[in-house]
């Protein structure tokens, strides 16, 4: 990241920071139930307001695809927001506009306005079809900070875009900075390196997965995505999720993993069951077995807890990304759960990404012995795949780099 300005190089004095912000939080009936983004963009908001500049805040909520939609509202964000800070959050009842200009121009050192949800306008999420949308946004502010590290694989009017209009004062906040600090460790990491990889879409990671076999010592492959591996393999799989279109690739990382000398971990059993419920019959297969009919492998078993275990004990530096099974139903979530007290007591820097894996990780208590947990799943393996992200490349070049 050093070769990119940061918020830290911005002189910010009376200046007015659009700052993109990534304040996507978990809602249920108007209510946030995780506080944790927005923790985790205090640094970057506190900075601005001691260094005497006023912030004009931006972010999305949810998925409202270009229309308003009451119930994503940013409003209870600015609200909890204002009780974090202690300091009154103005609340704009749109992103653009004559109004919104007027509140953004009005702002004294030290004052903060949060803009109503960018996705709210269809420019948002396609600034080319629309770069009025992504000129209006600019005019709010002095200098641009992107500390949004959930959307920076996303072009977006605010991730990226806009950053053109702020020819050498566009920089990364202190959130941004040390994801990207973190994710570099991943691609220069200290050996043996080693990964697990879960989750349900196996075409989502094939890219990163891929990446990562260049890199690691050992890839341990759990969750659904496994049985798209034993069923390129000829392995019964009965009724497990798999991905017909990635059969192929699936082969070929394995043959890759063998030509790189990097040993490719596969489940050597799985817990099977013929429904995800609670309550539901459930029991062990061995791997090369495979899974009958009308059953549907939902965890791995305790020997590849022990496995993965053994082989992590040993590492250096781990990445971790996806759960290891269906850990929201309590029976199929032992692999998960196991493997996330393995990373909280093993001498190694650990890096977590991704949305499950963190909640998995915070069910499991043991959050604060993992080196990195990453606020973005998608940005993280973007980052692991292709070696930078959009939202960071049009970032203005930091003195030093020149
Ligand atoms: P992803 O977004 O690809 O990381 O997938 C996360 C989801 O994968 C979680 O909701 C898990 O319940 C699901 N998952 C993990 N293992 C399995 C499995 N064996 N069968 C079905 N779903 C799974």
């Amino acid at each position: 990241m050093s070769d990119k300005l940061s918020i830290s190089d911005l002189p910010l004095k009376g200046k007015k920071v659009l700052m993109r912000v990534d304040f996507n939080v978990p809602l249920e009936k108007g209510r946030i139930t995780d506080l944790s983004r927005l923790y985790a963009s205090l640094p970057s908001i506190r900075y601005a307001l001691d260094q005497g500049a006023s912030i004009i805040l931006m972010s999305h909520l949810g998925r409202p695809k270009g229309k308003v939609q009451a119930d994503l509202s940013l409003k209870p964000v600015g609200k909890a927001l204002e009780e974090l800070l202690g300091v009154p959050v103005i609340m704009a009842s749109d992103c653009i506009g004559e109004e919104t200009e007027t509140l953004a121009k009005n702002l004294k050192p030290g004052q903060l306005l949060l803009l109503e949800n960018l996705r709210f306008h269809p420019g948002e999420e396609a600034p080319e079809e629309y770069p009025e949308f992504v000129k209006a946004l600019s005019r709010l502010g002095d200098v641009y900070v992107d500390d949004a590290f959930g959307t920076a694989h996303r072009f977006h009017a605010s991730t990226a875009a806009i950053a053109n209009y702020f020819p050498g004062k566009a920089a990364a906040g202190f959130l941004l900075e040390k994801e990207i600090e973190f994710l570099q460790v991943v691609l220069n990491p200290t050996r043996p390196f080693k990964v697990v990889i879960g989750g349900a879409k196996i075409s989502s990671k094939i890219g990163t997965i891929e990446s990562l076999l260049k890199k690691a010592d050992v890839l341990m492959i759990g969750g659904a995505m496994a049985y798209t591996f034993f069923k390129a393999q000829g392995i019964p799989i009965g009724n497990s999720l798999y991905e017909e279109d990635c059969l192929a690739k699936a082969l070929y990382l394995i043959e890759e993993g063998r030509r790189l000398g990097v040993r490719l971990l596969l489940p050597i059993d799985t817990v099977v069951t013929q429904a995800i419920r609670q309550d539901a019959a459930f029991y062990c297969v061995e791997g090369k077995q495979g899974i009958p009919d009308g059953w549907q492998g939902v965890d791995i078993g305790p020997k590849t807890i022990a496995l993965f275990t053994t082989e992590l004990q040993t590492a250096k530096t781990v990445f971790w990304n996806g759960p290891l099974g269906v850990f929201e139903v309590e029976p199929f979530s032992r692999g998960t759960m196991e493997i996330a007290k393995v990373l909280a007591r093993i001498d190694a820097v650990t890096i977590v990404g991704g949305g499950d894996s963190l909640a998995a990780i915070q069910k499991s208590g043991t959050g604060s012995k993992i080196t990195h947990l990453s606020t973005g799943g998608g940005a993280s393996l973007e980052y692991i795949e292709f070696g930078t992200l959009p939202g960071v490349e049009v970032l203005s070049e930091s003195k030093g780099s020149n």
